[in-house]
């Protein structure tokens, strides 16, 4: 193989690990600003109807969850921007008051996702902006 042909190749394996590290980084970030944001996810379980609130943090453990949505179109400014809204949001939690794991709705599911959307796009976009400067970078270098 020609080394040249080495070069990109490694150029591109490393170009992916450096993709798959800022996006866990980017995801960290989201996690940290959501977190320092003071929002709290406010649960109620369907089983008993106990309310709770949960971190941020807590609150993407559970993986599992249910949702409907819908699409509103909003006016933003001079803008008007279409945004899923949810009608219905649950996850999968284990419930304080009853002690066992129940589906609870996400009581502010349109709250929270106004206050972590800005922050994701923030951290997620300097990951991409960071992905783009590199991928100019090994374009000088290879070609
Ligand atoms: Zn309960």
């Amino acid at each position: 193989m020609p080394a040249r042909l080495i070069l990109a190749l490694v150029a591109m394996a490393g170009c992916l690990v450096l993709m798959v590290i800022l996006f866990v980084v980017a995801w960290r970030r989201t996690l940290a600003g959501v977190e320092a944001s003071g929002l709290r996810y406010r649960l109620r379980c369907e089983a008993c109807g106990n309310e709770f609130e949960l971190a941020p943090r807590a609150y993407t453990r559970s993986k599992v969850q249910r949702s409907r949505s819908v699409t509103r179109t909003e006016a933003r400014g001079v803008t008007l921007v279409r945004r899923p809204r949810y009608g219905y949001l649950a996850k999968r939690f284990v419930c304080p008051a009853c002690g066992e794991r129940h589906w609870c709705e996400v009581l502010n599911a349109n709250e929270a996702q106004d206050v972590a959307t800005p922050i994701a796009l923030r951290c997620f976009g300097a990951a991409l902006a960071a992905l783009v400067v590199i991928g100019f970078a090994l374009r000088a270098v290879l070609v």
